[in-house]
């Protein structure tokens, strides 16, 4: 780990990993033994932050809305590594994002007229929360700035008490338990996000049987988002989690693979397209995406193509998020 990402993490990672872990939160009644077992502040905080996310079965309203954008203020500024934070805004009392699985929310700034794209129109940018579905009164997202972007750029000018447009559930992929055999996951930078809130609310489950399989690939060691929180899982999960990181520009001390996600890599880790009940998930910059598994059409999914195509996969195996 960095010198730059330890010093801003410590006291936020394990809050953070506790606070928006989306594996589902369990009944009170386990938590009590878990916080003797654990003891001590943590342990009590631990339960605090149980009971003060909804962990009892009682369904809360969303406090999200699909057709229109709702405003919503920033709570806290986490800042991530050198170029991405946690944002973290307030949701009414008594209410979660009940975002289902896959599903995203889109946003725009508070001022529509203040950020509009080369046409004019509003710039509406999708984002996938870090926080689980449930978490009362708060929601999560992590951002990564793009030195060139417009809406990145915009939320990292964002500070507590400032307000953001959010609209959804915006449904993407209708995720059934134990529908496959084995999902692979493809993603690159901040393209994590989906990726994880499949892999959390999969794995939440005690009766998931699917393996899943991310190819996770950065520029550096850096750069790899949620990196914690995914090794913790792979931990937890042995049997139906593997995550394999990938580097363009490793140091000299790196083990694991180089390069660029390439037919070789999903050869050697991702089952053949001949096997049945196989699916890819593919979530990164539209570059990486284009080249693994042919260009999106807008909110489309376009043409299978890339590497994907060339080792036989179709369209039915492959989700573009
Ligand atoms: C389902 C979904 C969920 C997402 N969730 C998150 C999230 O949780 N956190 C997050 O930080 N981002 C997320 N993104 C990406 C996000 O929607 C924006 O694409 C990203 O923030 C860049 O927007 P921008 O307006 O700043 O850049 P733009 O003005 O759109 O583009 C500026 C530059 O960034 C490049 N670019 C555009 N989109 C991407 C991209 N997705 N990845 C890399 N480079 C890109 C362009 O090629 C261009 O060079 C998600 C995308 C999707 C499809």
């Amino acid at each position: 780990m960095s010198l730059l990402r330890t010093a801003f993490r410590p006291s936020v990672l394990s809050a953070r990993v506790r606070q928006y872990a989306t594996e589902a939160p369990q009944k009170k009644s386990n938590l009590v033994p878990m916080t003797l077992a654990v003891g001590g502040l943590g342990g009590l905080a631990f339960y605090v932050w149980s009971t003060r996310t909804g962990a009892s079965s009682e369904p809360l309203p969303s406090a999200l809305n699909s057709d229109q954008f709702v405003s919503f203020k920033v709570k806290k500024v986490v800042p991530y590594n050198h170029n991405s934070s946690t944002f973290i805004f307030e949701l009414p009392p008594k209410t979660s994002s009940k975002l289902p699985v896959a599903s995203c929310v889109v946003v725009q700034a508070e001022d529509p007229e203040a950020l509009k794209d080369k046409k004019g129109n509003p710039v509406v940018r999708p984002y996938t929360p870090i926080s689980a579905a449930e978490n009362t009164g708060e929601i999560a997202f992590l951002i990564k700035r793009y030195e060139t972007g417009v809406m990145s750029k915009h939320f990292h000018t964002l500070k507590p008490g400032d307000s953001l447009k959010i609209k959804g559930p915006i449904p993407k992929f209708p995720y059934k338990e134990n529908e496959f055999d084995e999902v692979a996951l493809i993603g690159g930078g901040s393209g994590i996000t989906p990726l994880y809130q499949v892999i959390t609310h999969a794995l939440s489950s005690p009766s998931n049987t699917t393996k899943f399989k991310l190819l996770f690939s950065n520029v550096t060691e850096e750069d790899i988002l949620m990196r914690e929180d995914l090794d913790a899982l792979a931990k937890k999960h042995p049997k139906t989690l593997e995550v394999v990181y990938l580097l363009d520009k490793p140091k000299d001390d790196w083990k694991g693979p180089k390069g660029f996600i390439s037919s070789d890599v999903i050869k050697k880790y991702v089952s053949p397209a001949t096997s049945e009940r196989t699916m890819v998930m593919v979530c990164g910059p539209p570059g990486q995406v284009a080249a693994i598994a042919g260009k999106k059409d807008g909110f489309k999914q376009g043409e299978i193509g890339g590497v994907l195509k060339e080792l036989g996969y179709t369209s039915d195996q492959v989700f573009k998020f």
